[in-house]
C-alpha cells in the first residue's frame, strides 16, 4: 500500500531513503532547512570505503578524542560541555571502546560498507540519474615503517574478512599511479573501495 512519507533532512541518507521509498511506490516529500548544499553529504571526500571497518569507538580513542575534541577541524570534534547528556554519551562511548566490541563490530561494519557500495552501483546502473563513480580501490600510503606496519595490520584483518588487500612497495605504487610522484615508502591497497563526486550525486 502506497504511503505518504515525509523525510526531514536532504543529505545522502534522506535522499537515498527517498529514492528507494519512491521506487517502492510511496509518495515522498523531503524537507530541508537549507538548499540541500550545506550538509556533510555535499562537501565530503566521496570515498566509499569497505576498508574502513574499524569502529570509531575503539581502545585508545578516548585519549585521542580528548585531544581532538578541542580542535574543531579534527575528524572527531564534539563540542565539550558540562551537561548530563554529554557526560552520559562519553561514558557510553568509553564502555563501547573495548577490543571485544571492536572484534564483534568489524564484520558488521564491513558488510554494511560493501552493501552500501553495491547500492551506489545499483543506482549508477539504473541510469535514473547520472553521476561520477569509479571503483579503483584505495591506497593507504605511508611514509614510515611504523605507520606501514600499523596499516598492514589493518590490511591483514581485511584479508581475514575476505577483502582483497595487498602491501605495495613504492615501485608498485608508481606503476599503478605513474603520474602521482608520491614521496612515500609504500601503500596498503584495498581493491574493494570506490569513490564518487558528492556534488555530482547530490542535487
Ligand atoms: C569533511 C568531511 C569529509 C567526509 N568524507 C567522507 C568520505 O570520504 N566517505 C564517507 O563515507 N563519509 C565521509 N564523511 C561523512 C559523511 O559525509 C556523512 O556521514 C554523511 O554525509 C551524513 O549524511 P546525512 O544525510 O546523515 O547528513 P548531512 O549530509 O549532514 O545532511 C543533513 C541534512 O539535514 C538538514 N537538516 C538538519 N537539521 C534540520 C532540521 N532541523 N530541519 C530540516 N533540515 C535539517 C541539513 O540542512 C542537511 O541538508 C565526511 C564528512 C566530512 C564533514
Amino acid at each position: 500500500m502506497s504511503k505518504k512519507v515525509i523525510i526531514i533532512g536532504g543529505g545522502i541518507i534522506g535522499l537515498c531513503s527517498a529514492y528507494y521509498l519512491q521506487k517502492e511506490g510511496h509518495q515522498v516529500t523531503i524537507i530541508d532547512k537549507s538548499d540541500f548544499t550545506s550538509g556533510a553529504s555535499y562537501v565530503n571526500a566521496g570515498f566509499i570505503t569497505p576498508s574502513h571497518f574499524i569502529p570509531l569507538a575503539s581502545p585508545g580513542m578516548i585519549t585521542k578524542g580528548i585531544k581532538w575534541m578541542f580542535n574543531s577541524a579534527s575528524p572527531f570534534y564534539v563540542k565539550p560541555r558540562l551537561d548530563i547528556d554529554f557526560i552520559k554519551w562519553t561514558w557510553a562511548f568509553k564502555k563501547s571502546s573495548t577490543v571485544a566490541k571492536v572484534e564483534k563490530a568489524i564484520p558488521i561494519i564491513k558488510d554494511i560498507n560493501l552493501y552500501s557500495r553495491d547500492l551506489y552501483e545499483d543506482i549508477k546502473t539504473s541510469n535514473d540519474f547520472n553521476f561520477h563513480y569509479e571503483r579503483k580501490g584505495l591506497l593507504m600510503c605511508y611514509k614510515s615503517d611504523k605507520v606501514g606496519e600499523e596499516e598492514w595490520k589493518i590490511g591483514k584483518q581485511g584479508i581475514k574478512e575476505g577483502l582483497g588487500v595487498k602491501n605495495l612497495t613504492k615501485k608498485e605504487v608508481d606503476k599503478l599511479e605513474p603520474n602521482a610522484n608520491l614521496n612515500i615508502k609504500g601503500a596498503v591497497y584495498f581493491d574493494s573501495d570506490a569513490h564518487m563526486t558528492p556534488t555530482d550525486f547530490m542535487p
